[in-house]
């Protein structure tokens, strides 16, 4: 663990690595987002088709050029220069060797919450991808589930509204009234309860804070 993580954050940590292993998910702690980029460049093979969710934390980490540029397929739909292409990269993504995504909660007992305006992103999670890793920061934490989907609900979709030039109410209100919007975002709730095949799903947690 990371010098300068309180006791309490340590045990938070250790006890959600624990949940994640109870539900055959793999859990791996890390001081930096640095750290995880150089961990997945290591562990996905060079020849490997890498798909991509869309995810602020994979943007500022930039991890989608550099698999490129080593030579792996990247099918990121955020480099599509077309609708058309976008959709095409969404659908190869389903059936990549490795997916990387972000989630938009996880809760102490080991819960991924994931709210998917299209679904793409929650569909290689759930099936396809024979690897996925998932990254966080640790402002994704929270201590039940039902937090972890308020957070979901009141802070993650808000944002995501946002930044992808939508306006539905919460933009504006900043919490969210279950609209029924032309331009809501949030179609697909998702909670990742578990694994059946052991070591498909990693979850990288990082000590610093990053992504809605
Ligand atoms: S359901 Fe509507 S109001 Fe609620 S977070 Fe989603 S887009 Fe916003």
């Amino acid at each position: 663990m990371k010098k300068g993580v309180d006791e309490v954050e340590k045990e938070k940590i250790e006890y959600l690595i624990q949940s994640l292993a109870a539900r055959n998910i793999e859990g791996y702690f890390m001081d930096t987002f640095e750290e995880a980029k150089s961990k997945i460049m290591e562990m996905i093979p060079i020849d490997a088709r890498v798909g991509m969710g869309n995810s602020i934390t994979l943007k500022n980490m930039k991890i989608s050029k550099e698999l490129n540029d080593r030579g792996n397929i990247v099918c990121d739909k955020t480099l599509a220069k077309s609708k058309e292409e976008s959709k095409e990269l969404k659908r190869k993504s389903l059936l990549s060797d490795w997916y990387i995504t972000g989630t938009n909660a996880v809760s102490l007992e080991g819960h991924l919450v994931n709210m998917d305006h299209s679904g793409n992103r929650v569909a290689a999670m759930l099936y396809g991808p024979n690897h996925v890793i998932i990254i966080i920061g640790i402002n994704k934490i929270t201590m039940t589930l039902d937090e972890a989907v308020h957070r979901v609900r009141n802070i993650a979709s808000p944002q995501n509204a946002r930044r992808a030039g939508f306006n539905p109410p919460c933009v504006e209100l900043e919490k969210c009234i279950d609209c029924k919007s032309a331009e809501r975002v949030c179609n697909n709730l998702v909670i990742i309860e578990g694994q059946s095949d052991r070591g498909r799903m990693k979850v990288f947690i990082v000590n610093e804070n990053d992504g809605f």
